[in-house]
């Protein structure tokens, strides 16, 4: 080897080895904490845990099975499947998939049909147990990722962006991020806005009848394989059949909060009874839908926050989900963008290692006019399922999609 050709050597070895010696240490891993281990939460730390990033779940219930999560839901191709494709776990939820209770039905008050549209085969729209999607999230991440029993009482801001979570048992934790995945009551959304839900005026309670495919045939031949809409403007019935026989309703009713607050759903044959006057007329098989429950019934008043809900970017802490964009029910959307959010937000931190604020930023900048579009949507079914042109607008709704 010449001289100048060692030189040269020597030269590029020390500047490789100087440049190593000062190039910036590795940003240190941060520490995020998700509240709440909804559907949105539990996909946002599976979709980090696929990308080697860990994450803690703070979730105020004592195990998964503490409450019946109950309830179908259909997942889309748009948004929650996807978020699951990026959580590794679309197979998973296909094998979950409930084929046929897809169907849908709308009626009038007489149980005459007014659109019968059969369950698909196709994967557009799977229904898909919620109870088993969330135990399936559940299982997918490490056994430590979820602190159980943890229920947020309140937060404080540290610096740095930090903040302190204390929990209701007085233990406390800190993060770099925080993320409030804490559904529609949420602890960690007064941090960045000062909105809060607000009741739609329309109400729903929940009926079951365990084996009414078999006790209440007449009721489970007008509801079919899936799920049957009863409206009429101000009221309808809701009911799905189960592969199981079981039938489970939702008995909507357009009336002030005091009005249901007034009834005693502890006496339930008394309440039932009561709401049943406000479907006189109907017909038997509906009728049954609402007066005759296994359990007791469940009363759910329907909040939404503002339909283009958004904040001002504050260090260390953003939503996702309900607690970032409650809606009603009535687009079927609000568990498809949690799952959706979860996964966003999961990759937008993949996409800017060391940089939390430019996560939050580009997570942010999609996820405000996405809620805003999907809330808007919502709120103008809404009026169509109760408005003065139902059964008419349901079917409208039904046929276009
Ligand atoms: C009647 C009804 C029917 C619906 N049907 C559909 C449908 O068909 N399709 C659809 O896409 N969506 C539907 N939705 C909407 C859907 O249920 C929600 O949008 C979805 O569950 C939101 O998920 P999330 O993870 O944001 O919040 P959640 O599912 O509400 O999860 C929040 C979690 O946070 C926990 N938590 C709350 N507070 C605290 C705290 N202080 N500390 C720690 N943990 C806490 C809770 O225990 C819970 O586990 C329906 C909603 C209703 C009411």
């Amino acid at each position: 080897m010449n001289r100048r050709v060692f030189t040269r050597m020597f030269v590029v070895l020390e500047y490789a080895m100087s440049s190593h010696l000062t190039s910036p240490p590795l940003p240190p891993t941060p520490s995020i904490a998700i509240v709440g281990a909804g559907l949105g939460g539990l996909t946002l730390a599976r979709v980090l845990h696929v990308n080697g990033i860990s994450a803690t779940i703070y979730e105020a219930e004592t195990s998964p099975n503490a409450r019946a999560q109950g309830g179908l839901l259909d997942l889309h191709e748009y948004n929650g499947q996807l978020g699951l494709k990026a959580a590794g776990l679309h197979d998973e939820f296909l094998a979950l998939a409930l084929p046929g209770e897809d169907a849908k039905r709308v009626a009038d008050r007489h149980g005459v049909l007014l659109l019968d549209k059969p369950g698909e085969a196709s994967t557009a729209k799977p229904e898909v147990d919620r109870g088993a999607l969330r135990q399936l999230l559940i299982e997918s991440l490490p056994t430590d990722a979820i602190r159980w029993g943890h229920k947020l009482a309140r937060t404080r801001c540290l610096a740095g962006g930090q903040h302190q979570l204390v929990f209701t048992d007085g233990s406390t934790t800190s993060a770099d991020l925080l993320v409030g995945a804490d559904g529609a009551w949420s602890r960690v959304r007064p941090l960045v806005s000062a909105a809060k839900p607000s009741y739609t005026g329309t109400a729903f309670i929940e009926t079951h009848l365990v084996d009414g495919a078999t006790r209440y045939k007449a009721s489970a031949n007008t509801i079919g394989s899936g799920t049957l809409m009863a409206v009429e403007p101000g009221k309808g019935i809701l009911a799905h059949r189960h592969a199981n026989g079981n039938l489970h309703t939702y008995v909507a009713l357009n009336k002030p909060e005091a009005w249901i607050g007034a009834i005693d759903f502890s006496q339930s044959a008394v309440a039932l009874h009561h709401i049943a006057k406000e479907f006189e007329g109907w017909a038997p098989q509906l009728r049954a839908l609402v007066t005759d429950s296994d359990t007791e019934p469940v009363v759910r008043l329907i909040h939404a926050l503002p339909v283009d809900h958004r904040w001002a970017r504050i260090p260390g802490v953003t939503l996702l989900g309900d607690a970032a964009h409650l809606m009603s029910p009535f687009a079927g959307e609000g568990a498809n963008l949690a799952i959706y959010d979860g996964a966003e937000l999961g990759h937008a931190l993949r996409d800017h290692p060391g940089d939390i604020e430019a996560a939050l930023t580009a997570y942010e900048t999609a996820l405000f006019p996405r809620s805003a579009s999907f809330a808007s949507q919502t709120a103008w079914n809404h009026q169509r399922f109760f408005g003065d042109d139902a059964p008419q607008g349901v079917v409208a709704l039904f046929t276009t999609h």
